[in-house]
């Protein structure tokens, strides 16, 4: 990795520096399955059944808050949420757009980290963007998160619990118009989830299985969305799991993606797309393809042309996400006309192809967008 200074890679397990240990949050009962939540009461001389008592307040009815967890005896409420429900996330601000139907979360981690959250409402499904990391070591020049480097690793708690607070959200009937229970998790907030992998993974398992040990979605309506970390993909193509794989591209060519995408230097777009194609094979699931519209960076008809013949015949769907706007960046998102020319020539060469709503922005809440600045609009 010497060739990539500007990335940075945080240790993925507990034998990491102590220093980066010590930022860890405390342990809480999403990050452990049921077994492990038994097990945990069980030291704490509670019986096991606590465990699911717990799981179903936590899971199933979206409670986070061991004082509203009644049906507990006092004295081991008081013991099971010190060792098993600290609070990770702070809420410091929420702010709407789309009439109430986007929201933007920022929360303050136990060690003082900012992350963002944002929680969409459409008329057939609700949809939350999470966080896996706090910033991103990823250094892509034209995404607000990447500017600021990374602080660190999210713990799977840490990532489930805002899922788990915006599933609260939306149940309360603050989207008027959607459904008022969570459907669809996108792990396309800050960080990159790959880089997390095994906390990441945890966290799919937890938010997919069923109540109450974890929140019951379908593993379907998760998106893990990746720079294009090849040995990671290839792992999760083992996982079992059905999780929809999304590969942020943004280039077909080399020469560009080494600059949009710097970890394109070591892992080049033939071996992402063999590693996506390897994924599609293994799941069943079609890979989504992500690529961002910079005026007249990446969208030259001859660009879409090759990136046409390089997912042609392919199991893909490309989404391309108008460039949103960020702090000192000097790029934009490419004219419509030229955008509908892109998805003209895409479609043209046999690949399904969608341009991304851009939710969100007003409140910098869109893709690309999310610095969890403590002050900003
Ligand atoms: N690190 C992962 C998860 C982030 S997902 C990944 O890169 O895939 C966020 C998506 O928004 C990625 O596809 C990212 O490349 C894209 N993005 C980043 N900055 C953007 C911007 N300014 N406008 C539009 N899309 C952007």
């Amino acid at each position: 990795m010497t060739s990539l200074p500007l990335i940075q890679i945080a240790p993925d397990d507990p034998t990491g520096s102590p220093s980066r240990r010590a930022a860890m949050p405390p342990r809480h009962l999403a990050d452990l399955d049921l077994s492990g939540r038994q097990a945990a009461v069980a030291e704490l001389g509670e019986p096991a059944f606590r465990a699911r008592q717990i799981s179903t307040h936590y899971f199933g009815r979206l409670v986070r808050d061991p004082a509203r967890m009644t049906d507990l005896p006092a004295a081991s409420r008081d013991r099971i949420a010190a060792e098993l429900l600290p609070p990770l996330l702070t809420p410091v601000r929420e702010v709407a757009t789309d009439d109430g139907a986007t929201r933007k979360a920022l929360w303050r981690l136990h060690d003082g980290s900012l992350v963002e959250s944002v929680l969409m409402g459409y008329p057939d499904r609700v949809t939350v963007c999470i966080s896996s990391q706090a910033g991103c070591g990823m250094a892509c020049p034209f995404c607000a998160t990447g500017q600021a480097g990374l602080t660190r690793n999210l713990s799977t708690a840490e990532i489930v619990d805002q899922a788990v607070y915006l599933a609260g959200v939306a149940a309360s009937g603050a989207i008027a118009g959607s459904p008022s229970r969570l459907s669809h998790v996108v792990f396309m907030g800050m960080g990159e989830p790959l880089a997390n992998y095994a906390r990441v993974v945890a966290a799919v398992r937890r938010l997919t299985a069923p109540a109450p040990e974890g929140l019951g979605l379908s593993q379907r309506h998760v998106t893990v969305s990746t720079v294009g970390l090849v040995p990671a993909m290839r792992r999760l193509a083992d996982e079992g799991l059905s999780v929809t794989l999304a590969l942020s591209l943004h280039a077909p060519d080399d020469d560009l993606r080494d600059e949009l995408v710097p970890v394109n230097q070591r892992w080049k777009v033939a071996e992402v797309l063999d590693a996506a194609w390897h994924y599609a094979e293994c799941t069943g699931r079609r890979v989504s393809i992500e690529y961002a519209m910079i005026r007249d960076v990446n969208d030259q008809p001859w660009r879409a042309d090759l990136l046409g013949r390089l997912l042609a015949g392919r199991s893909t769907h490309v989404n391309l996400i108008p460039l949103n706007p960020t702090p000192g960046s000097r790029w934009d998102a490419s004219p419509k006309p030229v955008e509908r020319e892109f998805v003209r020539r895409l479609r043209a060469a046999g690949v399904s192809t969608t341009v991304r709503d851009t939710r969100g922005r007003e409140i910098d809440g869109a893709c690309g967008q999310l610095a969890a600045a403590a002050v900003t609009r």
